[in-house]
């Protein structure tokens, strides 16, 4: 039989950066949260993502005793600043669909887990935050991110991965509280563009810059557009401001090669004019959650993001992409994008585009020449 000891070895010998047990009772107090919260998480539900399954760890392993929660820290090495400015690092170096980072060594896990006669199942939809605290492995911080409490200098710069299993272990000591120090004044939730943060530690997850990136049907509304700055998918604004985060954002690290490696990939101008075969073999495998057919979505963002970078350099990009897309979310934003760069050569596009047949993208035009 597997003792403690033997599965804290094990896990710091796959390279995770701290490991917490805790029982297989549900979480009722989650569950609560979720239900009293409809109107904020009714589209995680509508979606697929089944949260409320997930607070009973019997729905994934009816012989649920304990949970095994391993901290991954998922920012041991740099990422270009290229691509920090644009994505959320913790979408960067994801291994979910191609399998040959993170997910093989928590196969490599379950496999020593097995080999000690423990079965195991991974739910995607565990409170994995909320399990990581009751397992003492953290604490959480105003902006709803977990902070680690023994490893990455105590950041949020973790991935929390809850392995429940049909052994029982004696459980950690919770550490279910809020660790931010008195006098940082809530930088976090000052600094969150889109007024996400509630200021009590829960967060609407509908304005949030993650969300607003990878779901919803319509065109950005204009009051969004600038507050969501520069981000293609996935934000980090409220962990880069944060004190708790410093001591790890002080370090030199060195660069993550496989995500050097694909940087070129992820160039605004080459995400603005890709095509599906070019999405689904080169940025799908990498950041998933939009669909092929969300290509739209993608150079919607892209043309956003180049609008509030005011780099002029971008208006040739635009202006052939209006060209390229018959879809009026991207042709609108293309718009707005020329507008909020201006300059001759862009007011001269946005002319020779007044002749667009939909009400709402000559809307956005004449919007834009005015911003010129
Ligand atoms: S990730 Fe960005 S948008 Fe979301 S809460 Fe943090 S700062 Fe706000
Ligand atoms: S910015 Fe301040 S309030 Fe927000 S999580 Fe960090 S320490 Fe807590």
């Amino acid at each position: 039989m597997l003792t403690r000891e033997n599965i804290i070895e094990e896990s710091r010998r796959l390279g995770f950066g701290d490991v917490g047990f805790t029982s297989a009772e549900p979480f009722t107090s989650h569950l609560d949260y979720l239900r009293n919260h409809q109107d904020e998480y009714g589209w995680v539900e509508r979606v697929g993502l089944a949260l409320v399954d997930g607070t009973n760890p019997k729905t994934a392993l009816p012989a649920a005793k304990s949970i095994i929660v391993l901290l991954e820290v998922y920012f041991r090495e740099a990422f270009p600043v290229s691509l920090e400015s644009h994505f959320g690092r913790c979408y960067l170096d994801d291994d979910r669909m191609t399998r040959d980072g993170l997910t093989s060594r928590i196969k490599v896990f379950r496999d020593f887990l097995r080999r000690g006669g423990i079965d195991s199942k991974v739910p995607f939809n565990l409170p994995h935050r909320v399990a990581a605290a009751r397992a003492g492995t953290g604490t959480f911080g105003k902006n709803c991110l977990f902070y680690a409490g023994r490893t990455a200098r105590m950041s949020s710069w973790v991935l929390p991965i809850t392995i429940v299993v049909d052994q029982e272990f004696a459980p950690d000591e919770p550490t279910l509280t809020m660790g931010c120090p008195e006098w940082c004044r809530n930088a976090c939730i000052a600094a969150c563009p889109t007024r996400a943060l509630k200021g009590n530690g829960t967060i609407d997850p509908r304005k949030c810059i993650s969300y607003l990136t990878y779901f919803g049907r319509k065109i950005t509304p204009r009051e969004l557009r600038e507050p969501m700055g520069l981000y293609v998918y996935g934000c980090d604004r409220c962990q880069n401001v944060c004190p708790r985060n410093l001591p790890w954002l002080s370090q030199e690290l060195s660069m993550n090669p496989r995500v050097e490696a694909k940087a070129k990939d992820f160039e605004m101008s080459t995400l603005l004019h890709m095509d599906r075969l070019f999405f689904e073999s080169r940025i799908w495998p990498h950041m998933f959650y939009m669909s092929p057919d969300d290509l739209w979505k993608w150079k919607m963002n892209v043309a956003r993001v180049m609008g509030n970078s005011r780099d002029v350099g971008y208006v040739s990009d635009l202006v052939r992409a209006y060209r390229e897309n018959g879809d009026v979310r991207v042709q609108g934003m293309i718009a707005w994008a020329l507008g909020r760069i201006g300059g001759r050569t862009a007011k001269t596009a946005l002319e020779s585009f007044l002749g667009a047949s939909e009400v709402t993208v000559r809307e956005e035009i004449e919007a834009a020449r005015e911003a010129c």
